[in-house]
Protein backbone atom coordinates (compact mmCIF):
# COMPACT_ATOMS: atom_id res chain seq x y z
CA UNK A 1 0.00 0.00 0.00
CA UNK A 2 1.28 3.71 -0.66
CA UNK A 3 2.24 5.67 2.79
CA UNK A 4 -0.36 7.58 3.76
CA UNK A 5 -3.28 4.55 4.51
CA UNK A 6 -0.25 2.53 7.04
CA UNK A 7 0.89 5.91 8.96
CA UNK A 8 -3.24 6.55 9.71
CA UNK A 9 -3.35 3.23 10.88
CA UNK A 10 -0.54 3.07 12.71
CA UNK A 11 -1.10 6.35 14.43
CA UNK A 12 -4.70 5.09 15.34
CA UNK A 13 -3.94 1.97 16.89
CA UNK A 14 -0.98 3.89 18.80
CA UNK A 15 -3.28 6.89 20.00
CA UNK A 16 -5.83 3.81 21.01
CA UNK A 17 -3.76 2.78 23.74
CA UNK A 18 -2.15 5.62 25.40
CA UNK A 19 -0.92 3.97 28.46
CA UNK A 20 1.12 1.46 26.37
CA UNK A 21 3.17 3.06 23.29
CA UNK A 22 5.16 -0.34 23.24
CA UNK A 23 2.02 -2.41 22.19
CA UNK A 24 0.62 0.80 20.41
CA UNK A 25 4.56 0.10 17.81
CA UNK A 26 4.08 -3.78 18.09
CA UNK A 27 0.62 -3.14 16.80
CA UNK A 28 1.44 -0.71 14.38
CA UNK A 29 4.09 -2.41 12.80
CA UNK A 30 2.07 -5.55 12.62
CA UNK A 31 -0.52 -3.38 10.91
CA UNK A 32 1.33 -2.72 8.09
CA UNK A 33 1.45 -6.88 7.23
CA UNK A 34 -1.88 -7.01 7.52
CA UNK A 35 -2.77 -4.00 4.97
CA UNK A 36 -0.54 -5.32 2.52
CA UNK A 37 -2.19 -8.90 2.89
CA UNK A 38 -5.11 -6.98 0.82
CA UNK A 39 -5.13 -6.59 -2.64
CA UNK A 40 -3.40 -3.18 -3.37
CA UNK A 41 -2.13 -0.81 -5.74
CA UNK A 42 1.99 -0.31 -5.20
CA UNK A 43 4.97 2.31 -6.43
CA UNK A 44 6.81 1.19 -9.35
CA UNK A 45 10.13 0.80 -7.79
CA UNK A 46 11.55 -1.49 -10.25
CA UNK A 47 13.12 1.59 -11.42
CA UNK A 48 14.96 2.07 -8.37
CA UNK A 49 16.71 -0.95 -8.57
CA UNK A 50 19.16 -2.20 -10.08
CA UNK A 51 17.94 -4.82 -12.95
CA UNK A 52 20.82 -7.36 -12.29
CA UNK A 53 21.09 -7.74 -8.94
CA UNK A 54 17.72 -5.72 -7.78
CA UNK A 55 19.65 -3.24 -5.20
CA UNK A 56 19.43 0.84 -4.68
CA UNK A 57 20.81 2.63 -8.24
CA UNK A 58 20.97 5.90 -8.95
CA UNK A 59 17.28 7.10 -8.90
CA UNK A 60 17.25 10.38 -10.30
CA UNK A 61 18.64 8.92 -13.55
CA UNK A 62 15.67 8.19 -15.19
CA UNK A 63 12.43 10.40 -15.40
CA UNK A 64 10.02 7.98 -14.34
CA UNK A 65 11.94 6.81 -11.17
CA UNK A 66 12.48 10.20 -10.70
CA UNK A 67 8.82 10.75 -10.66
CA UNK A 68 8.18 8.04 -8.21
CA UNK A 69 10.15 8.99 -5.60
CA UNK A 70 8.42 12.68 -6.27
CA UNK A 71 5.45 10.86 -5.44
CA UNK A 72 6.55 9.24 -2.60
CA UNK A 73 7.67 11.98 -0.90
CA UNK A 74 4.05 13.88 -1.25
CA UNK A 75 2.50 10.96 0.00
CA UNK A 76 4.75 10.76 3.15
CA UNK A 77 4.40 14.33 3.86
CA UNK A 78 0.65 13.99 3.45
CA UNK A 79 0.78 11.18 5.50
CA UNK A 80 2.43 12.91 8.71
CA UNK A 81 -0.05 16.28 7.71
CA UNK A 82 -2.89 14.25 7.77
CA UNK A 83 -2.23 12.36 10.91
CA UNK A 84 -0.89 15.26 12.78
CA UNK A 85 -4.57 16.99 11.81
CA UNK A 86 -6.86 14.14 12.83
CA UNK A 87 -4.80 12.98 16.04
CA UNK A 88 -2.29 15.67 17.98
CA UNK A 89 -3.97 17.27 20.51
CA UNK A 90 -1.41 17.38 22.73
CA UNK A 91 2.19 16.45 23.82
CA UNK A 92 0.65 12.53 24.82
CA UNK A 93 -1.03 12.49 21.35
CA UNK A 94 1.96 14.21 19.51
CA UNK A 95 4.61 11.11 20.79
CA UNK A 96 1.84 8.41 19.96
CA UNK A 97 1.17 9.73 16.85
CA UNK A 98 4.56 9.50 15.81
CA UNK A 99 5.19 6.28 17.09
CA UNK A 100 2.40 5.12 15.43
CA UNK A 101 3.53 6.71 11.99
CA UNK A 102 7.30 4.97 12.42
CA UNK A 103 5.67 1.63 13.56
CA UNK A 104 3.23 2.02 10.42
CA UNK A 105 5.96 2.71 7.51
CA UNK A 106 8.97 0.90 9.39
CA UNK A 107 8.44 -2.54 7.40
CA UNK A 108 8.55 -0.33 3.88
CA UNK A 109 12.01 1.44 5.37
CA UNK A 110 13.12 -2.12 5.69
CA UNK A 111 12.35 -3.20 2.19
CA UNK A 112 14.65 -0.34 1.24
CA UNK A 113 17.45 -1.23 3.36
CA UNK A 114 17.19 -4.73 2.48
CA UNK A 115 17.42 -3.74 -1.58
CA UNK A 116 20.41 -2.21 -0.17
CA UNK A 117 22.64 -4.41 2.32
CA UNK A 118 20.76 -7.67 1.47
CA UNK A 119 21.95 -9.00 4.52
CA UNK A 120 20.76 -9.68 8.18
CA UNK A 121 18.08 -8.84 9.92
CA UNK A 122 16.46 -7.39 6.64
CA UNK A 123 16.43 -10.29 4.75
CA UNK A 124 14.17 -12.05 7.32
CA UNK A 125 11.67 -8.79 7.05
CA UNK A 126 11.46 -8.97 3.85
CA UNK A 127 11.02 -12.91 3.26
CA UNK A 128 8.13 -11.89 5.81
CA UNK A 129 6.87 -9.03 3.59
CA UNK A 130 6.88 -10.87 0.32
CA UNK A 131 5.27 -13.85 1.69
CA UNK A 132 2.47 -11.78 3.16
CA UNK A 133 2.19 -9.10 0.12
CA UNK A 134 -1.11 -9.31 -1.65
CA UNK A 135 -1.74 -12.94 -0.16
CA UNK A 136 -5.50 -12.40 -0.46
CA UNK A 137 -6.82 -12.66 -4.28
CA UNK A 138 -9.15 -10.82 -5.70
CA UNK A 139 -10.60 -10.57 -9.09
CA UNK A 140 -11.11 -6.64 -9.96
CA UNK A 141 -7.25 -6.65 -8.66
CA UNK A 142 -7.64 -2.58 -9.57
CA UNK A 143 -10.89 -1.37 -8.79
CA UNK A 144 -10.33 -3.06 -5.23
CA UNK A 145 -6.47 -2.05 -5.19
CA UNK A 146 -7.53 1.71 -4.87
CA UNK A 147 -10.48 1.14 -2.86
CA UNK A 148 -9.03 -0.88 -0.02
CA UNK A 149 -6.52 2.18 0.53
CA UNK A 150 -9.46 4.34 1.12
CA UNK A 151 -11.72 1.72 2.66
CA UNK A 152 -9.43 0.39 5.19
CA UNK A 153 -8.01 3.75 6.78
CA UNK A 154 -11.72 5.28 7.00
CA UNK A 155 -13.10 2.05 8.84
CA UNK A 156 -10.04 2.13 10.89
CA UNK A 157 -10.50 5.75 11.99
CA UNK A 158 -14.74 5.03 12.60
CA UNK A 159 -13.87 2.87 15.44
CA UNK A 160 -10.80 5.03 16.82
CA UNK A 161 -13.24 7.69 16.99
CA UNK A 162 -16.22 5.42 18.65
CA UNK A 163 -13.38 4.29 21.14
CA UNK A 164 -12.38 7.74 21.79
CA UNK A 165 -15.26 9.35 22.02
ZN1 LIG B 1 4.69 -2.65 2.59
Amino acid sequence: MILTPHAIVGAALANLFPNDPALGFGLAFASHYVLDMLPHTDYDISGFLDTKNKTVKSIFKETKSALHLLLIAADFIFAIFLCFLIFVRNRQSLILTLIGIIGGLLPDFFQLLYYKFKCQPWTFFQKIHDRLHALIKVKNEKFWGILFQFVVPIFVLVIYFLVKH
